[in-house]
């Protein structure tokens, strides 16, 4: 098989489940104090503590997708290393461009943008998840 390295491969998958587990649980402040020192109100200081909530929990949503989408192609890397690198509906080559960009991932660009809608395409870095 000479579409992609299985053992580079599986190294960047596990590097990059190390980064996510170390980057953490965003860490959720209820009250920033930091908001009233630049003449914010009270209710707006409400708001912003609530966005931050919220911003959080988003990113702590994504990265647990994102270990989970992981340890699922790590999964596929030792029970099927036929098909890595090969979508898993349509069985189409994965464009390896892509595959390097997110080695997790187990659809094609079709095949994700029929699954997937809503979401923007052409997202460019791993962190860069929206
Ligand atoms: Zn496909």
């Amino acid at each position: 098989m000479a579409r992609v390295s299985l053992a580079s491969l599986s190294a960047q998958l596990r590097k990059l489940r190390d980064e996510v587990v170390q980057q953490g649980p965003q860490k959720i402040e209820p009250n920033r104090k930091d908001a009233s020192t630049i003449g914010v109100s009270d209710e707006d200081e409400q708001a912003l503590s609530e966005m931050m909530q919220t911003l959080a929990s988003q990113q702590n949503r994504r990265q647990s997708e994102l270990l989970v989408q992981i340890d699922r192609a790590l999964a596929r890397l030792d029970r099927e290393p036929d098909m890595v690198g090969l979508c898993e509906e349509c069985e189409e080559e994965i464009d390896e461009r892509r595959l390097t960009l997110r080695p997790y991932v187990t659809l094609c660009a079709e095949c994700q943008a029929n699954h997937d809608p809503k979401r923007n395409q052409g997202r460019k870095g791993l962190t860069d998840f929206r």
